[in-house]
């Protein structure tokens, strides 16, 4: 089948006027259905899938959201590559609500959802030691660094299950440990297109300081109100380097991500 599209964007329902002209397809997968629809376009001479995340009336809390449909659903379209936009809360005063950060590690502290395509035989382990696509963390650093958005080319993010926020103890906890940010879907997603050999770029947009800062009574604990309304802020410029990113992908990729399962399969 020819691909259908050939870069994958995961995020935010304001990601769909990224496109002049779309149309939207109903995909099913062995893995059920995707969050919603997938809406296809062009952006410059690049196809384009696009799919929310929480679905487009942000209806799935971060526990609920189909992942493995999600992956396949894209991956069935011929996405070789997904960009990701994601909230995050702070653990570290330098990464402060507006930066931008592309994560290169996560910390996996989520449980009960459904994490792998490899529930039988062949038995696979497939490495998480770099979850991230290194092609597109330093494309997506250069761009940036061009349109001088304050990011952080190096971002830890632990993973909690949600739908609650830390309590301040967890908080201090995750600072101890040096991780920068806080999020609730990275994981399973971004080792889900790893098991599938699709590249992953995580960008995260800090909306808060999570349960605060130690030491700091004049920041505030988060609330969803005030995610809600530093995302929103941030969405134009997460738009604008998205598009200038994309247009700046070479076709032909100079990682190891497609070749993620090499070793990967246990051999009886
Ligand atoms: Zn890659």
């Amino acid at each position: 089948m020819k691909a259908r599209a050939e870069i994958g964007i995961i995020g935010g329902s304001g990601f769909y006027s990224l496109f002049d002209e779309s149309e939207s397809l109903y995909v099913e997968t062995e893995y059920g259905r995707p969050s919603d629809l997938v809406t296809l376009g062009k952006i410059g001479s690049r196809s384009v899938a696009f799919l929310p995340r929480h679905g487009s009336r942000h209806i799935l809390p971060p526990h609920k959201v189909p992942y493995r449909a999600n992956i396949e659903a894209l991956r069935s379209l011929g996405v070789d590559r997904i960009i990701a936009s994601n909230a995050v809360g702070s653990l570290t005063e330098e990464y402060a609500p507006g930066d931008f950060v592309f994560f290169d590690q996560f910390i996996n502290m989520t449980h009960g959802r459904e994490e792998s395509f490899f529930e039988g035989a062949p038995v696979s382990h497939v490495s998480a030691a770099e979850p991230y696509c290194s092609e597109l963390l330093s494309l997506a650093a250069n761009e940036a660094k061009s349109m001088r958005i304050k990011y952080h080319s190096n971002g830890t993010v632990v993973v909690i299950n949600g739908p609650r926020f830390s309590t301040k103890a967890e908080s201090r906890l995750f600072s101890s440990q040096g991780f920068h940010v806080i999020n609730m879907t990275q994981y399973p997603e971004v080792m889900l297109a790893r098991e599938r050999g699709i590249c992953y770029l995580g960008i995260g947009i800090v909306t808060d300081y999570d349960a605060g800062i130690e030491g700091r009574s004049d920041i505030k604990p988060v609330s969803a109100a005030e995610v809600n309304r530093v995302f929103a802020k941030s969405m134009e410029t997460a738009k604008r380097l998205i598009l200038d990113l994309i247009l700046k992908i070479p076709k032909a990729h100079s990682c190891s991500c497609g070749d993620a399962l090499e070793g990967a399969v246990i051999v009886p």
